[in-house]
């Protein structure tokens, strides 16, 4: 469906059966043209250096493309389809400005953090909360302070090296921290590293999504809205994407994360039309 006016309804944040999405990528397509769509972009997890069930294989990166290829075509006179990928900074060596993931045909790269590293060994910390606490004890100490400092300088090293076009749920591990600590955004400590944080994604020209994958569930948004006047102060571009794993969640808390742009004083998105990034008026009328 084509429309005359700038429509909203866009993801490019989005898992499918070739990582750990629960349909297959052809389901979530269809979902978005009945949606009325004006763009989808599907974003698998990138190969990490060792196995995990939650990525795509390196194996099957040519038949990822060569499907997202497949349904580009089918679909060109219904839908904008864009091949991305959610990549991890694990190190130096793998993230998303390495050669390998530089030189793949795609038409944009997520930047993310899942993994911290302690003592020798990668945590993942985008788990329940139970396994985060669990995890907390047996790898930091049941120092939060310094995981989640560590999560964030992680993820500054990530915006400083670049190769990618948008910072995914750029502060997910204070949901986990925050059912260890309740307070945990209140802290000096907290409040002037996000800061610091946000300041190094607006130097680099970086941009950040409104992650809206928790936001039925848990009533958040990643960033938290409390730090969308921030990225207004600092005039960094957002878009809003739902990290959808079911096709039924491709346009969830969307709406809701675009109002209170708003209420922000943001009034335009990022969104990829024509193969280009574009700033786009928030229009809930239409939408
Ligand atoms: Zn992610
Ligand atoms: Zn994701």
């Amino acid at each position: 469906m084509t429309t005359d006016r700038p429509n909203n309804r866009t993801n490019y944040h989005s898992h499918c059966s070739f990582c750990d999405g629960k349909a297959p990528m052809e389901d979530f397509v269809e979902e978005a043209v009945r949606q009325g769509f004006a763009a989808y972009g599907i974003s698998s997890h990138a190969p990490l250096p060792f196995p995990a069930r939650w990525t795509l294989e390196a194996e099957r990166m040519a038949a990822y493309l060569a499907e997202i290829d497949r349904l580009k075509a089918a679909y060109a006179d219904r839908i904008e389809l864009y091949a991305g990928l959610e990549i991890d900074y694990l190190n130096e060596q793998s993230n998303p400005a390495s050669d390998y993931f530089q030189k793949l045909p795609l038409d944009y790269r997520i930047g993310s953090v899942h993994l911290i590293e302690s003592r020798g060994k990668y945590v993942d910390i985008d788990t329940d909360a139970e396994t985060f606490a669990e995890n907390l004890r047996l790898h930091f100490g049941d120092d939060l302070r310094k995981l989640v400092t560590d999560y964030f300088d992680k993820l500054m090293r990530m915006v400083s090296t670049g190769g990618f076009d948008f910072v995914g749920h750029a502060d997910k591990i204070v949901y986990n921290a925050s059912q260890c600590q309740p307070d945990i955004a209140e802290q000096p400590w907290y409040r002037q590293k996000i800061r610091e944080y946000f300041e190094t994604i607006a130097r680099h020209g970086a941009m950040v999504e409104i992650n809206t994958k928790k936001y039925h569930a848990g009533g958040v948004f990643f960033p938290n809205r409390s730090h969308f006047r921030l990225l207004r102060e600092l005039r960094i571009p957002v878009l809003v994407n739902s990290d959808a794993h079911l096709p039924q969640t491709i346009d969830s808390g969307r709406r809701e994360a675009l109002a209170a742009l708003q209420e922000a004083g943001i009034d335009t998105v990022m969104q990829l039309t024509g193969g280009r990034w574009q700033p786009t008026k928030i229009d809930l009328a239409a939408y």
